[in-house]
């Protein structure tokens, strides 16, 4: 079986340790929007070791300072999604708030029609 995960193409590559790799992931419906792979094949998110589990957060910290140091999000959201790929990983978004008067609420009020009959 083909691991696109565990191998990716070596342009998509951040950076790597022994056990994590990070890629970049190819919707980019959030600038910067990254994954973070363990660099063994596994698909049960409950699996990784101890050490595994310890290095996925120093590895997550420094992607975040990476992209702080690029995009300058306002925060971040995590997800460990296996929808289309089996194989464990934490998809980081980096999200911006949108400018303030996108936030502003919009209210319609529907035009109501006498009754004719
Ligand atoms: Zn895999």
């Amino acid at each position: 079986m083909t691991c696109v995960l565990r191998q990716p193409l070596e342009e998509h590559e951040v950076f790597a340790t022994d056990l994590w790799r990070v890629i970049v992931n190819l919707n980019q419906n959030k600038l910067g929007k990254l994954m973070v792979c363990l660099m063994r094949h596994d698909e049960d998110i409950c699996a990784p070791t101890d050490a595994e589990l310890l290095e996925l957060w120093n590895v997550i910290r420094k992607t975040k300072g990476i992209l702080d140091s690029l995009f300058r999000p306002d925060r971040y959201n995590y997800s460990f999604l296996m929808n289309l790929d089996s194989h464990v990983h934490c998809t980081l978004f980096p999200a911006t708030r949108p400018p303030a008067y996108l936030w502003a609420p919009t209210f319609m009020t529907p035009t109501i029609s006498p009754r004719t009959d």
